[in-house]
């Protein structure tokens, strides 16, 4: 969470801050500021709300400041206003600090500079005091007391520092927080990731865990946790900025809807040889590593959590191994059985979520072998696995995952064929009779999103329920799951999944005439028991849509509404049974005059535990 970016060189700084900090604004948006020098002097300009509260502030574009850095915050510590807001500033105006992430041991440290220095703390931050510590160790040397600073502090964090005294670079460290370096012509840049700087450069390093950077405007140096200097090779970034603008949409979010044909079919491209062969390269899993294999761990968050329902049904059924799925925020404190015949399966669209991040290293020390499921090359979760399984859906900016979910199940499904089949698990007949299924789904993807207006009138009628139930079975509560939480991220509905037969349980008491129940009901095996719930739930005047696939006629004599998917085979059916509801999802918060690509109290990469 957070977006950092700095910059020192020929330019003006404070252009080349707001354009970076514009890209990041989908990282935290609760407030903004920048810090830069000018005249032998740190200033900072910083407010609450959006990046445009910044605006009438650095409105004068002639501010002739060459070194600065800049902040997007989602507050961890303290209310979003304007004095909680980065950057933060030392005690004695020398230092100017910006941060993503938490100090887990500030109180104590705070105690300590108050009580030894006397230093006034302005803030409710973590972050202050960074800045206080660097230069309570000030003594001349930056990087000295840069080094000194971080020793003490324990958490995750990446940072920017620029002083007063040393007006020639910009240091940048990272701990468990992502931050790249991009290598420009005029100048050097620092940020939380590629698409802030892409219109500068395309040349970037990728700075690892414990790496502490010097940029200055014609150089850039990286140290290890050693202080000792670092050789790393220069990351071209091929992918154009176009794939993260808009393009005429009105939003990101039903801009990367639309593209999930384009993502499933890159996905299934990279991975599918012309005779319909799973090619897995780049990942060593061999014969005799899946052999050795009597349990898959499932670990993820949000959205990728769902996705890993999906690969435990896909791998249970096909390679016929038992998995359990974890959120990643759980896993850690459960004491898990991850033992060397563990296959851990991380799963991040960002690749920089920190609880997969943990909890992959968790699973690492205890001897998993780690396979990771991420959209972004070269970040934390891929670098810390064993293999990588790259989605290609493209930058992913809108808060609510959308593409990267679709292309993630596409993962899960590949992988499991390819484990069933490594294990002699499957026919050859049904896994290319999948394969073909897989192949037909950007078409069928298409036909659903051409089928948009009547998900769109469906939200205009719908938009203003107060609560939304979700029901399925098997795999189609998975995809309830994910249904639902589309729903509350960007609508702000109370809504909930429940698997249609555990209602009676207890739920059914709180459907009452016109509640909305969203059925899906794409398994015909199961169909006939999701019709009877459907009974169920208007025997007590609930409003029932369902969503089944076209063949399934039935299904228009019991629901109220019926939206139809192609017709599929059942395993693969969640890629498509979700697309309706991302729709649905962002025309009820459009029609509640949401603001869809930055949902309240959300933040795109989740950098904090
Ligand atoms: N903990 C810091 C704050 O609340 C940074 C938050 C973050 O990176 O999300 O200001």
């Amino acid at each position: 969470m957070c977006g950092i970016v700095g910059y020192i060189g020929e330019n003006r700084a404070l252009p080349v801050l707001i354009e970076g900090l514009k890209r990041l604004e989908y990282r935290g948006y609760d407030s903004a500021g920048i810090a830069y020098l000018k005249d032998g002097k740190l200033e900072i300009k910083k407010c609450k709300g959006r990046l445009a509260c910044l605006d009438p502030m650095v409105a004068n574009e002639t501010i002739d400041s060459h070194v600065g850095i800049g902040h997007t915050r989602w507050a961890t510590h303290g209310e979003p206003n304007e004095i909680n807001a980065h950057p933060h500033m030392s005690f004695q105006s020398k230092i100017a600090i910006i941060h993503n992430g938490i100090i887990e041991n500030y109180m104590r440290l705070k105690d300590w500079l108050i009580e030894e220095e006397g230093v006034e703390f302005k803030s409710e931050t973590d972050t202050e005091v960074i800045a206080h510590l660097i230069e309570y160790f000030y003594e001349g040397d930056l990087l000295d007391a840069v080094y000194k600073t971080i020793d003490k502090m324990e958490g995750a964090y990446a940072l920017g520092v620029i002083a007063k005294d040393e007006p020639d670079k910009i240091i940048a460290v990272r701990k468990d927080s992502p931050l790249i370096v991009g290598l420009g012509k005029d100048g050097n840049y620092l940020a939380s990731d590629i698409p802030a700087l892409l219109q500068y450069t395309r040349n970037m390093y990728l700075i690892e865990n414990d790496e502490v950077v010097v940029l200055t405007k014609d150089s850039i140096t990286i140290y290890d946790e050693l202080k000792r200097i670092v050789e790393r090779d220069v990351f071209e970034v091929t992918w154009d900025i176009e794939s993260a603008e808009k393009e005429g949409f009105e939003h990101f979010t039903i801009k990367e809807i639309f593209e999930q044909p384009k993502g499933i079919y890159e996905t299934l491209n990279r991975r599918l040889e012309k005779t319909n062969t799973i090619n897995l390269d780049g990942i060593k899993i061999t014969k005799e590593n899946l052999e050795k294999i009597n349990k898959v761990y499932i670990v993820a968050c949000g959205t990728a959590y769902h996705a890993g329902l999906i690969g435990k049904f896909a791998i249970e059924k096909f390679a016929k191994i038992p998995v359990t799925v974890d959120v990643a925020s759980e896993f850690r404190y459960r004491d898990p059985f991850v033992d060397e015949n563990t296959l851990f399966i991380a799963v991040s669209q960002s690749g920089e979520t920190i609880d997969t991040l943990s909890a992959l290293r968790e699973a690492k020390r205890k001897g998993a072998r780690i396979l990771s499921i991420v959209n972004v090359v070269g970040s934390s979760v891929a670098r810390d696995s064993d293999d990588v399984f790259y989605t290609w859906a493209g930058p992913e900016i809108g808060v609510a995952s959308t593409k990267a979910y679709t292309t993630q199940l596409i993962a899960m499904y590949l992988i499991a064929l390819q484990m069933a089949k490594t294990v002699g698990k499957i026919e050859e007949v049904y896994y290319q009779e999948i394969i073909e299924e897989l192949k037909k789904l950007p078409e069928k993807v298409q036909q659903i999103l051409d089928n948009e207006e009547q998900i769109k009138q469906l939200a205009d009628t719908q938009f203003n329920n107060e609560h939304v139930f979700f029901i399925g079975r098997s795999v189609d509560y998975d995809t309830a799951l994910e249904a639902s939480l589309k729903l509350k991220e960007i609508s702000y509905i109370n809504s909930f999944a429940i698997q249609a037969g555990e209602l009676k349980h207890g739920t059914i008491a709180l459907v009452e005439k016109d509640t909305l129940v969203m059925t899906i009901a794409t398994q015909s095996k199961l169909f006939g028991k999701v019709l009877s719930n459907i009974k169920e739930v208007k025997a007590r005047g609930a409003h029932v849509v369902a969503i089944a696939q076209k063949s399934n006629q039935e299904i228009l004599k019991v629901a109220d509404e019926v939206i139809f998917i192609p017709d599929t085979m059942d395993e693969v059916a969640p890629i498509l049974s979700i697309v309706p509801m991302q729709l649905f999802a962002y025309y009820v918060s459009l029609a509640r005059g949401n603001d869809v690509d930055k949902p309240r109290n959300l933040a795109k990469s989740v950098t904090v535990e």
